[in-house]
């Protein structure tokens, strides 16, 4: 029986109340018999930071690129604000991303027919939306040197932010997106503005080339990204899978975000180079923050986290159909009406963190019976 090894880090506000809703499904998956998980805790963020003064402890780093695979919480909340900038809660997960060298950021936006109603766009327009945006998260504008403000002299200041990728980066992210591609619907839109800007030029060709040596199954299009904002909001269910860089991802992937409802539905992938061995360095988390406005009341919507442990079986653990089981248990129970309360409606029933929890696990039990 394949024995995996999950470092949970719950971090502050809600993460701890929803990560205890995934550990319940992640102990139900071991008491299937046929996979094990063992689970470790770890401290990060603000909670790492009043236990031993940084974001995140060297032994909690190490225990993080030692496991098969990290799951997140959130971190953050006003009870940090004034700590030292390097201690600061998000300086924990900018550690991680860094040191398990997790460059591609995967972000689905899904639609769930009982929350159509919820997004900002008409229900036909949304309804079965299933998109997956690959974001270039190690790269580009936000890690470019040079980065500075330089005083003019003349009273006068320059800001300035350098954007910059090479071709192995767009190489890899490129793969990504087209071997998701090949287990989706076979189209990928790549993102960026060659029109303007020379690092979008190199992109188009790297992505045109890696797309015409390895995978011409693939259905491949460009969109200047401008138009793939504009074109999320007209006509999202053209998309299949987005590839883009770390500036125009970020947007992008929040655009897409709204499409769906409530930031509380949202997971998150993050994923690093596969070795020799054929395993990668991993990290899974919901999209939203520790929502310290909710924190401890049981208000939190734990489906986003438990959607990234849905993540982790697929991308992690090869195992598409545990993973299929858990998304069809979250379907049910948002079609039996069961909400909390960012995605109540009327009509529908008002549950807790901990009964959303139970009902996806009474379903995931009635689907198994
Ligand atoms: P947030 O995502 O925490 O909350 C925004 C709004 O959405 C709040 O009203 C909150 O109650 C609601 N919300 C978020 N998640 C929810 C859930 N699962 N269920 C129900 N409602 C939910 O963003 P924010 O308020 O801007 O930030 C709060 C803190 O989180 C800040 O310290 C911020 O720095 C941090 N943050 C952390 C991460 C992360 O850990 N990856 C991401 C974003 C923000």
């Amino acid at each position: 029986m394949p024995n995996y090894n999950l470092f949970l880090l719950p971090g502050d506000g809600i993460g701890p109340e929803i990560m205890a809703e995934a550990e319940r499904i992640i102990d139900w998956l071991s008491g299937r018999g046929d996979v094990r998980f063992e689970c470790s805790h770890g401290l990060v963020g603000g909670a790492a930071y009043d236990a031993h003064g940084v974001a995140i402890s060297e032994d909690d780093m190490a225990r993080a690129l030692a496991a098969d695979a990290v799951i997140f919480g959130a971190v953050g909340g006003p009870k940090w604000d004034d700590v030292p900038y390097d201690a600061r809660p998000e300086a924990g997960l900018l550690r991680l991303r860094k040191d398990l060298k997790l460059f591609a950021n995967l972000r689905p936006a899904i639609c769930y027919p009982a929350l159509a109603e919820a997004s900002s766009l008409r229900r036909e327009l949304v309804e079965g939306l299933d998109i997956m945006i690959v974001r270039e998260l190690t790269g580009g504008v936000y890690f470019g040197e040079p980065k500075e403000i330089v005083d003019l002299g003349n009273g006068q200041k320059r800001g300035i932010d350098t954007q910059v990728y090479d071709t192995y980066e767009i190489e890899r992210i490129a793969r990504v997106a087209f071997d998701l591609a090949r287990v989706r619907r076979g189209k990928v839109i790549s993102s960026e503005k060659r029109n303007v800007m020379k690092s979008g030029v190199l992109w188009h060709e790297v992505v045109s080339d890696v797309h015409q040596a390895e995978y011409s199954d693939v259905t491949l299009e460009h969109m200047l990204a401008d138009n793939c904002g504009m074109q999320l909001v007209r006509n999202p269910k053209q998309f299949d899978v987005i590839v883009t860089d770390n500036l125009f991802g970020d947007m992008l992937s929040d655009v897409a975000a709204m499409l769906t409802g409530s930031l509380g539905m949202l997971p998150s992938a993050s994923l690093g180079e596969t070795d020799a061995g054929g395993k990668r360095k991993a990290l899974y988390e919901p999209v939203h923050g520790s929502a310290p406005d909710i924190a401890g009341q049981g208000k939190a919507n734990p489906i986003a986290m438990i959607g990234s442990l849905t993540m982790a079986l697929r991308y992690s653990f090869n195992m598409s159909a545990e993973a299929d089981l858990l998304d069809t248990a979250i379907a049910n129970v948002l079609g039996r009406g069961l909400r909390t309360a960012d995605i109540m409606q009327d009509g529908k029933t008002l549950v807790s963190t901990h009964e959303m929890g139970d009902a996806i696990l009474a379903e995931l039990d009635l689907l198994t019976e």
